[in-house]
């Protein structure tokens, strides 16, 4: 273990997202000491397609943490060591020779390749098969058919990724092989997890999968846990020799920041959308409500394989913002609880905020949004409280959708994201529920499950055990609401859902 009085008193998370990258400070108190944040462009090259530019995404990394480091006066010898976590799927191939990209990273959202994936994977048997090697159902959303786009599309590049010139990496493996001056090419199990080419069970790259997508296996990184050695930092203008010891995807990163490192736990992110993820330990269950398994971030004295549901609600907080940037109800976000808060019920009122379709459990693309149940008497806080209500409601959905395919019920939810400091939401979530809902006094757990993946593998906390011990004064919600009262709201919003339908 680090002495934390003479050692080094920091550890530095880098949060690579999708709008934005951010370098954290974390002490050994697990406290967010400062964040630097710096946005990049989003490149929306023809409709549904969206790239990033590499070098943007890497300099506005680097840019926070030579700021943050500078702003503190802090060097090599202060920060034990570095975590990453980042936005999931989005690929980047490039030239080792010379470190240039290929092109601009293909973005997790960008829709170029769902041709493709339905004329690779539109036959049941085929994507049954990839559900059972990688536990996702297939989709342009994943990494697999965004490389072969890139193969297919650049010229020469097929050739020379036959060739052994060209490698392929998810935005973790891209920042890492970079900040180790290209000794490091690798990757984490829960990126590698949502490529679509990682067999979960065998835990390997898959054969069958890279000659499905016509993909060589000489470009995809070593797959590494994600609380170990990624190598140091080796990367002009940045303080040498920081070892990088955590990697994980944004979601399971924040699954782990949450404290969540056994079977039965979970968490909900509650932002434009949900994300849900629940630890199902040793066992990976095939979902049966379309859902995805998916590979968790382990501690580094967990010798096996854990694994995680994951579900989502398209449309959470961005009703919040339709609020008020297309209705004008509101003028911000937080409004909303002072207004939910201010009737006694929801007088009848339902939002069903299928914008996009509806997702789990219901898996209808064509559905579009309703309001049901106005009267004359329906008012704005009515309807600030059904666009509330509607992401209890989505999050219920998905967590029965979760017990049923775990086998056990969720005891407990852990919350973060914006929309979870909504005091009215989170009570009307444990009434709906009826399980104990814990935000912790840090909602930031995506930077924290970095931090703490890699503090546990060099030793600056002791175990997951000293994690727990951090967090001390969570708030909680549990269910007041009495039972028939519940049953009505529910049976409320199924009805609306059936009309949306
Ligand atoms: P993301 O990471 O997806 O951009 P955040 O976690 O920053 O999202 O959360 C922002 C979302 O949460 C927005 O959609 C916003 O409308 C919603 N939100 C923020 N604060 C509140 C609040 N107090 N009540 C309800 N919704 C909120």
């Amino acid at each position: 273990m680090s002495d934390v009085t003479t050692g080094p008193r920091y550890v530095v998370a880098l949060d690579q997202g999708t709008t934005s990258s951010r370098a954290v400070l974390v002490d050994h108190d697990g406290k967010m000491v400062d964040v630097v944040q710096r946005p990049f462009n989003q490149i929306y090259p023809k409709p549904g397609w969206v790239e990033h530019n590499p070098h943007e995404i890497l300099f506005s990394q680097l840019g926070c943490l030579t700021e943050l480091l500078q702003k503190h006066g802090l060097g090599a010898e202060d920060v034990a060591c570095i975590g990453i976590d980042n936005q999931r799927e989005t690929t980047i191939v490039w030239d080792p020779s010379t470190g240039e990209p290929v092109m601009n990273a293909i973005v997790w959202q960008c829709r170029r390749t769902a041709d493709m994936v339905e004329e690779l994977c539109g036959d049941p048997e085929v994507a049954a098969k990839i559900q059972a090697k990688t536990g996702l159902l297939p989709d342009a959303y994943f990494s697999a058919s965004k490389i072969a786009w890139i193969l297919n599309n650049v010229p020469g590049a097929r050739e020379r990724a036959e060739a052994g010139e060209l490698l392929f990496g998810t935005v973790d493996t891209w920042l890492v092989w970079v900040l180790t001056g290209g000794l490091v090419h690798a990757t984490d199990v829960t990126n590698a997890s949502r490529t679509m080419l990682y067999n979960i069970h065998e835990g390997c790259w898959d054969p069958w999968l890279l000659e499905l997508f016509d993909i060589p296996a000489s470009m995809m990184p070593e797959v590494r846990r994600s609380s170990g050695s990624f190598g140091e930092t080796s990367y002009p203008g940045v303080p040498a020799g920081i070892p990088i010891t955590g990697v994980a995807g944004d979601q399971q990163s924040a699954l782990f920041g949450q404290c969540c490192f056994e079977a039965g736990q979970a968490k909900n992110t509650y932002g434009t959308g949900c994300f849900l993820l629940l630890h199902t330990g040793a066992e990976a269950p095939a979902s049966k409500n379309s859902l995805v398994t998916t590979i968790a971030a382990s501690a580094p004295d967990v010798d096996h394989t854990e694994y995680a549901l994951e579900g989502s609600v398209f449309v959470a907080g961005a009703v919040i913002q339709w609020l008020r940037d297309e209705l004008g109800l509101i003028r911000d976000a937080a409004e909303t609880e002072y207004l939910a808060s201010s009737v006694e019920d929801n007088a009848g009122v339902y939002i069903v905020p299928a914008f996009t379709g509806l997702g789990a459990p219901y898996w209808a693309a064509d559905a579009r949004g309703t309001i049901t149940g106005l009267t004359r008497g329906a008012n704005r806080a009515h309807i600030a409280r059904a666009a509330l209500e509607s992401l209890a409601y989505q999050s219920a959905d998905l967590v029965r959708a979760m017990e049923a395919d775990a086998g056990a019920p969720i005891k407990t939810l852990n919350v973060d994201g914006g929309a979870s400091r909504n005091n009215f939401l989170m009570q009307f979530q444990a009434d709906m529920l009826g399980c104990e809902i814990r935000r912790p006094q840090n909602t930031e757990t995506t930077s924290l499950g970095a931090a703490y993946l890699a503090g546990l593998a060099v030793g600056f906390w002791s175990g997951t055990d000293e994690l727990r011990s951090l967090r001390t004064t969570d708030d909680v919600f549990e269910r007041k609401m009495a039972p028939e009262q519940v049953d009505a709201y529910l049976a409320g919003w199924k009805e609306a859902v059936r009309r949306t339908l």
